[in-house]
């Protein structure tokens, strides 16, 4: 039995994962550091004080799949109800001109929400027979082990989690220098160990966001878009109606907001990126809050309202235009992530696909 440990349930992971498992008499193992799938997918769930449930999806709101084969598996995922369509028109919201425009001509690009969070995808796809997933569990060293031919890992803790034919790292964390700055400690990955990788790898810059989750009673009226980017704001960069997704609950009228990047780096050089206090969040939850009410709209005060710190949201480059995933093929080690083709879910989603067919092209011959 080839076994596999996949680091990571974000949706490059996961599609790795469920396209590796069972073919190849390949058994996976994936292994995530926080308590649930979806990485930058992820919602979050939140209770307020008088019990009422509210879910948001605070990472990425929604994908698009332009690629064929991205188009392929999203239908897969479509008939077995994991994903559906958000059928509305995104436009924009000009602070000078105080006007919603540009608004998207029928045709454009399909929009994918899962259902009924974005996670839930993920869920589904390290749930499948021949996967089993580790949850709270963060990989803090790989070796090499030259006569078994094989990789060992242990946990952040030092545990030993296991010998693995081959391993997939889907965060690049994994081999990035910066992880010492947020552990203090090398990264899992020495690069020194896999050669022909470590001249192609060069330290990928991000792009930070911070995400704003709004209830309210009442629907926001004033607002004709379901999805909208703000032009010339310093501080908020979309907008998006929660509620409006298919398969949402609409109790109450949720809605996630971003921030620019440039907004998100002032506080970050201002705070560093340790764990926020709450009254810091706090402070930044009304901050950008004031911003969507100098919007001018009619936006009265919200039930519920909540900061959530994206320190690495997107990647500004990328490190693997050419195969959609680095791969050594000697040591069986794939890297894998939205880093190493583009910014959103699309590229995670290929660059997933590009990894597990590296293991399957190589368990297939041997
Ligand atoms: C606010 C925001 C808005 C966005 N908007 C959009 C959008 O509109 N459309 C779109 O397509 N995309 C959007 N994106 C981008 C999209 O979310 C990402 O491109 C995509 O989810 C990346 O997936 P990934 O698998 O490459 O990485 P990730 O989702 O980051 O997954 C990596 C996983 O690895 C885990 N991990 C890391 N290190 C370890 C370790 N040592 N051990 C174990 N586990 C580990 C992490 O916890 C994480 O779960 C947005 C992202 C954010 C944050």
């Amino acid at each position: 039995m080839n076994r596999v440990a996949v680091i990571g349930s974000g949706i490059s992971g996961a599609v790795c994962a469920w396209n590796l498992a069972g073919k190849n008499g390949v058994s996976v193992t994936v292994f995530e550091s926080a308590r649930g799938p979806g990485g930058r997918m992820s919602g979050r769930r939140e209770t307020t004080e008088d019990g009422k449930e509210l879910v948001f999806d605070h990472g990425a709101p929604y994908f698009t799949a332009t690629n064929a084969d991205v188009r392929s598996v999203v239908g897969d995922w479509e008939a077995r109800g994991l994903v559906a369509e958000w059928k509305e028109s995104f436009g924009s919201f000009d602070f000078i001109s105080k006007t919603f425009s540009d608004y998207e001509k029928d045709g454009s690009c399909k929009k994918f929400v899962g259902i009924p969070k974005m996670n839930s995808i993920c869920r589904a796809l390290v749930s499948e027979p021949g996967v089993e997933t580790k949850f709270g569990v963060g990989v803090g060293l790989l070796e090499w082990l030259e006569d078994e031919g094989s990789w060992s890992l242990n946990g952040l803790d030092g545990q030993n989690l296991g010998h693995f034919k081959g391993v997939v790292a889907s965060d690049k964390s994994v081999f990035s220098p910066r992880f010492r700055n947020a552990t203090g400690r090398p990264p899992p990955l020495d690069l020194n160990l896999v050669p022909e990788l470590a001249s192609k790898i060069k330290e990928v810059p991000v792009d930070p966001c911070f995400a704003l989750m709004l209830a309210f009673e009442q629907p926001l009226s004033s607002i004709p878009l379901k999805g909208f980017s703000f032009l010339n704001s310093k501080v908020l960069s979309r907008a998006y109606h929660e509620s409006s997704k298919p398969g949402r609950s609409t109790q109450s009228e949720n809605w996630v907001l971003h921030s620019t990047a440039e907004y998100a780096e002032n506080v970050i050089a201002q705070t560093g990126l340790q764990k926020l206090p709450a009254a810091t969040l706090d402070k930044i939850a009304e901050e950008l809050f004031q911003e969507f009410r100098n919007t001018g709209l009619s936006i009265p005060r919200p039930f519920f309202k909540r900061a959530h710190r994206w320190g690495s949201a997107f990647p500004a480059a990328r490190i693997s235009e050419e195969e959609n995933c680095l791969w050594d093929g000697k040591k069986r080690l794939a890297i894998c992530g939205d880093f190493c083709v583009g910014p959103n879910v699309e590229g995670a989603i290929l660059s997933g696909l590009a990894a597990a067919s590296k293991f399957n092209e190589t368990f297939s011959c041997l």
